[in-house]
């Protein structure tokens, strides 16, 4: 019977003396034979191991399958002495995974690219291995991946949160710690980097790792409204614009509508009229008035004809969404100051009040918008999938995996992207 050759390609110094088929168990063994006497090395240190063998035990390697067929390499181990190691040591073999020496390299490499694109549960289940050593697997090749990971090109990228930890394993860390900062590639919507807890530091460290000469190329940054990131753009990134996220901005916005809804509510209204602006009817007042349905403006326009106080702040909330539909900075100003000038004159809305001071103030970097309309929010599908490769991680409770992980599902850390060529 003729033997196959390419499997000594897989396995260097190591020849092909035998091959068992197990049709009816499915699997196949190929016995190896070591035909060199070259130097042994030590498994744990690399150093040279004594010439003198002190004894060999028999392994059995599961490697990639051949046609359905479970394939096990099977072939003797030596143990040397180790003169560094002060001790007998198995010899090193290239081809065997340094996660597992059941399973050879290539064969971990394979179960690692499954975990790419399925869960490690499932995967596990489909090799029939255990969940365990698949997850030491898919992490060892994700780090490995990240070792030569490029963070693509970026001009206008966006900066979110996440919420990344669960309380009851940190009690005592501060909030912020709890958070990852996401940073991603507006143009191609993919995550191109993650760190640790939310703070100026953690978008520093992307500026850092891209270097001084690409933050020149950083045109616009979107983020919510949290200083950290807006400090760290403006010390690394000369070039950029800092575009508040509207997203945040209306959600901001519509708590302090919703504030002064409810002291209206409470203070101002009696019976009827108080039914009508509480509990079930709450969230129309939040809505905007195109998407409301016939009932809905029914009602609210029962409300606004007993009460002015209500009209006002109909007025106020659509004047919102107009300044977002404004054609320049000019006109969203005018709208702003217009209303303003309905917050006053109503002279009820002590939280709109306050609201409306503070965003003043900040004027000159919410008018960025106008120039760039972007937005930081990550798309719905890339939080979906945070969301399941969170619950995925938790598993296991390691922050570096999830890192790692994001990066792999919703950026580059994967086969598609990163050269396989140092496998
Ligand atoms: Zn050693």
């Amino acid at each position: 019977m003729r033997l196959p050759r390419f499997i000594s390609k897989i396995t260097p110094g190591f020849e092909v003396i035998d091959l068992k088929e197990w049709i009816s168990k499915g699997f196949i063994e190929i016995y190896l034979q070591n035909k060199e006497e070259s130097p042994r090395l030590c498994s744990k240190c690399g150093d040279r191991l004594n010439s003198a063998k002190v004894g060999e035990h028999k392994i059995k390697v599961r490697t990639l399958d051949i046609h359905k067929f479970k394939t096990y390499l099977i072939l003797k181990r030596q143990k040397h002495y180790c003169p560094t190691c002060k001790k007998t040591r198995s010899e090193a073999l290239s081809f065997i995974s340094s996660e597992s020496p059941h399973v050879t390299e290539e064969y971990a490499w394979w179960l690692g690219r499954l975990c790419e694109i399925a869960p490690v549960s499932r995967a596990a289940k489909f090799t029939g291995n255990d969940p365990m050593t698949m997850w030491r697997f898919d992490f060892k090749r994700m780090r490995r991946l990240f070792q030569h990971y490029k963070i693509p090109k970026v001009t206008r990228i966006s900066v979110d949160e996440v919420y990344a930890r669960k309380q009851k394993y940190y009690r005592k860390e501060s909030r912020d710690k709890r958070f990852f900062t996401i940073v991603s590639d507006l143009n191609s919507g993919r995550v191109v980097w993650v760190s640790e807890s939310r703070s100026k530091e953690a978008l520093d460290e992307f500026f850092h790792v891209i270097g001084e000469e690409r933050c020149k190329d950083i045109e616009v940054v979107a983020a919510d409204q949290f200083d950290g990131y807006k400090k760290s753009v403006e010390v690394n990134c000369p070039n950029a614009t800092f575009v508040w996220d509207r997203f945040h901005i209306m959600q901001t916005f519509e708590k302090y509508v919703n504030d002064d809804r409810a002291w209206l509510s409470h203070h101002l209204c009696q019976g009827e009229i108080k039914r009508l602006t509480r509990g079930k009817f709450k969230q129309l007042f939040l809505k905007k008035a195109e998407r409301r349905s016939k009932v809905e403006n029914r009602h609210i326009n029962d409300v606004l004809k007993d009460n002015q106080h209500f009209a006002y702040l109909e007025l106020i909330k659509e004047g919102m969404f107009q300044i977002y539909q404004s054609k320049d900075e000019l006109e969203a100003r005018e709208k702003f100051v217009e209303m303003g000038e309905w917050i006053r004159q109503s002279k009820v809305f002590y939280n709109l009040e306050k609201w409306w001071k503070t965003f003043n103030n900040n004027w000159d970097t919410f008018k960025n918008y106008f120039k760039y309309r972007v937005s930081s929010s990550l798309s719905e599908g890339i939080n979906n999938v945070i969301k399941t490769v969170k619950k995925r991680a938790y598993g296991y409770r390691n922050m570096a995996y999830f890192k790692l992980k994001i990066l792999q599902v919703c950026g580059f850390l994967n086969s598609n992207y990163v050269s396989m060529d140092f496998q």
